[in-house]
C-alpha cells in the first residue's frame, strides 16, 4: 500500500523545524524514516506535512563535553554510535548494542532519536539509555526542556514528548565503572533485555550506586530497586550471591506484557538469566574484590 498524499518540508534550522510542525497542525519529524514511513505505508499513521530534519546541522555529533558528559545527537544513526571512537572507548555496551540494532539497512539510517521518540516497547536504546541515567533534550515552541530518559517513554508507542518538540541530543555521564547490556530476540526486535551500569567507591573498594533496567517486557524500560539496593555498599565479590538472594522478587515486581515474543513467567525468566549474565560480566569488569 502507499501512503496517504502529504506535504515535504526541509527545514534548515531548529526553529524552522518547530515552528512547520505547529503550522501544520499535525506534521511530523521525519528523520530516517525506517518507522514512520512503514506505519504510513500501512495507513497506521498519517500526515499532512512531514519535515525532514535531515538538513539541520549539528544533530548528528557525538562528543565528550567539558562537564565529562557524552553528548549524542539524536540525527545520529546506530551505524555511526556503533562506530564512533568516543562511544567505543568509554561506553563500548551502547557501540555493541547500536551494531546489533535490525539490519544493516535499518542501522544505516535510523537514527537513536527516532528509536526514542517512535517508544516502541521492543527496542534496545532506551533500556541501556536508561541504565546509564541519560538526559534527552527537547526543544519546542515553549523552549527547551530536559528530560530522563527514565521519564521519556510514558507507555506502548506513547512518549512525554509534544508534537511541536524536537529531541535534539541525548547526554549521560561518561561511566567511571562497568556498563553491560544483554538481550534476547527471536526475530529481529528484542523480546527482552537487561541494562546494568554501577559506580565504584573508590576508597572503600565497594559498589556506590548501581542502576539495573529491564526492557522490552512490559510497556517500557523498568528499573529493577530491589536489586539496585542490594548492591549498593557491596564488594565485587558479593554482587552474584546478592542477586541470587533477590531475583524472584525483584522479577515478581516487574509489568510483563504476554505476546509473540513469549509468556509471562518465559519472559521473567529470561530477564533472569540476562541480569546474572550482565552481573558475570560486569564483575569480570569492575575490578576489585
Ligand atoms: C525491520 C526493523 C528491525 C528493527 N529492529 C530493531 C532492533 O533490533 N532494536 C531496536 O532498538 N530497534 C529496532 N528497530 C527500530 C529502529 O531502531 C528504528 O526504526 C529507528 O531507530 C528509527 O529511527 P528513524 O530515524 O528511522 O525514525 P523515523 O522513522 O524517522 O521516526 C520515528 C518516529 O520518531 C519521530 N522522530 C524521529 N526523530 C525525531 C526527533 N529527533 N525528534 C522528535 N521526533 C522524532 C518521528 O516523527 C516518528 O514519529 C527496527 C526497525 C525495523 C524497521
Amino acid at each position: 500500500m502507499l501512503p496517504l498524499p502529504f506535504e515535504f518540508e526541509r527545514p534548515s534550522t531548529i526553529a524552522d523545524a518547530v515552528r512547520s510542525v505547529e503550522d501544520s497542525g499535525d506534521g511530523m519529524f521525519y528523520s530516517g524514516g525506517t518507522e514512520l514511513l512503514l506505519a504510513m505505508k500501512m495507513r497506521v499513521i498519517h500526515t499532512d506535512r512531514l519535515i525532514d530534519i535531515k538538513g539541520i546541522p549539528g544533530l548528528d555529533r557525538i562528543a565528550l563535553n567539558d562537564a565529562n558528559d557524552i553528548e549524542i545527537g539524536a540525527r545520529c544513526t546506530h551505524k555511526k554510535i556503533s562506530s564512533d571512537p568516543v562511544v567505543r572507548e568509554h561506553v563500548p555496551a551502547l557501540s555493541s548494542l547500536c551494531a546489533d540494532v535490525a539490519n544493516i539497512r535499518v542501522r544505516s539510517v535510523g537514527t537513536i532519536g527516532g528509536n526514542l521518540c517512535f517508544g516502541e516497547p521492543h527496542a534496545d536504546p532506551p533500556t541501556l539509555l536508561a541504565a546509564l541515567n541519560a538526559r534527552l533534550v527537547l526543544i519546542g515552541r515553549d523552549g527547551t526542556r530536559v528530560v530522563h530518559a527514565d521519564d521519556f517513554i510514558r507507555s506502548e508507542l506513547e512518549t512525554i514528548r509534544e508534537p511541536d518538540e524536537l529531541l535534539t541530543l541525548v547526554v549521560f555521564p561518561c561511566p567511571n565503572g562497568p556498563v553491560t547490556y544483554r538481550r534476547f530476540k527471536h526475530g529481529e526486535r528484542p523480546s527482552v533485555n537487561v541494562a546494568m551500569a554501577w559506580s565504584m567507591d573508590a576508597g572503600k573498594g565497594t559498589i556506590k550506586d548501581a542502576r539495573v533496567r529491564v526492557g522490552a517486557l512490559g510497556s517500557r524500560p523498568q528499573p529493577l530497586k530491589v536489586v539496585e539496593d542490594a548492591l549498593r555498599g557491596l564488594r565485587v565479590r558479593e554482587v552474584r550471591p546478592a542477586i541470587e538472594a533477590v531475583l524472584t522478587t525483584a522479577l515478581d515486581g516487574l509489568e510483563v506484557n504476554e505476546d509473540r515474543h513469549g509468556g509471562a513467567d518465559y519472559k521473567r525468566h529470561l530477564a533472569g538469566v540476562l541480569l546474572l549474565r550482565n552481573a558475570e560480566e560486569a564483575i569480570a569488569a569492575g575490578g576489585g574484590t
